[in-house]
C-alpha cells in the first residue's frame, strides 16, 4: 500500500471521530502492515461526567476533545508498541502540543494531508518542526 493509499485510509475513518466539526485521524503502519489509527475523540471519562455537554457539544466539548496524535500513542501503549523510529500519518498538521509528544516518542517522520494555514498554530507547528529539525512532509490530495 503506497503512502498515498495510506492517507486516503486515514481520511476515511474521519466519520469515526466524535469531532465531526474538526474530525482528524492518526495512524501508523505496523512491521507487518497493518494500520493502526485513532481519530480524535472524547474520553469515557468526561462523557460520563458530563454528558449533558457533551450531548450539546458545548465550547465544553470542543475544548475537552483528545488529539488523535495523543490517543494514537495511547492506543499502541497498550498493545504494547511504541512509535520509536515511525512513520506517523496524520490527516491534519499536528498542533504543537501534540508534536512535543510525538518528539518525545521518537517518532521518525511526520507526514500530513491538511494545513490549516489561517490558523496561528499553524505556524507555530512549522516553526517547532524547524526548531527540532522533525522530518515532515506534506502529501497533496
Ligand atoms: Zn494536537
Amino acid at each position: 500500500m503506497s503512502e498515498q493509499e495510506v492517507m486516503d485510509y486515514l481520511v476515511g475513518k474521519k466519520s469515526e471521530s466524535d469531532e465531526q466539526g474538526c474530525p482528524v485521524v492518526a495512524g501508523i503502519v505496523d512491521e507487518s502492515g497493518e494500520i493502526i489509527y485513532a481519530t480524535n475523540s472524547i474520553e469515557d471519562g468526561f462523557a460520563k461526567k458530563f454528558p449533558e455537554e457533551i450531548k450539546k457539544r458545548s465550547e465544553f466539548f470542543y475544548r475537552h476533545v483528545k488529539h488523535a496524535e495523543i490517543v494514537l500513542v495511547e492506543k499502541l501503549k497498550l498493545m504494547g508498541k511504541d512509535l520509536q523510529g515511525k512513520v506517523v500519518l496524520v490527516t491534519l498538521l499536528p498542533c504543537r502540543e501534540c508534536l512535543k509528544v510525538l518528539l518525545a516518542e521518537g517518532v521518525k517522520e511526520i507526514v500530513y494531508r491538511e494545513d490549516h494555514e489561517a490558523r496561528g498554530w499553524s505556524k507555530r507547528s512549522h516553526d517547532f518542526m524547524i526548531e527540532y529539525s522533525i522530518c515532515n512532509r506534506r502529501l497533496s490530495e
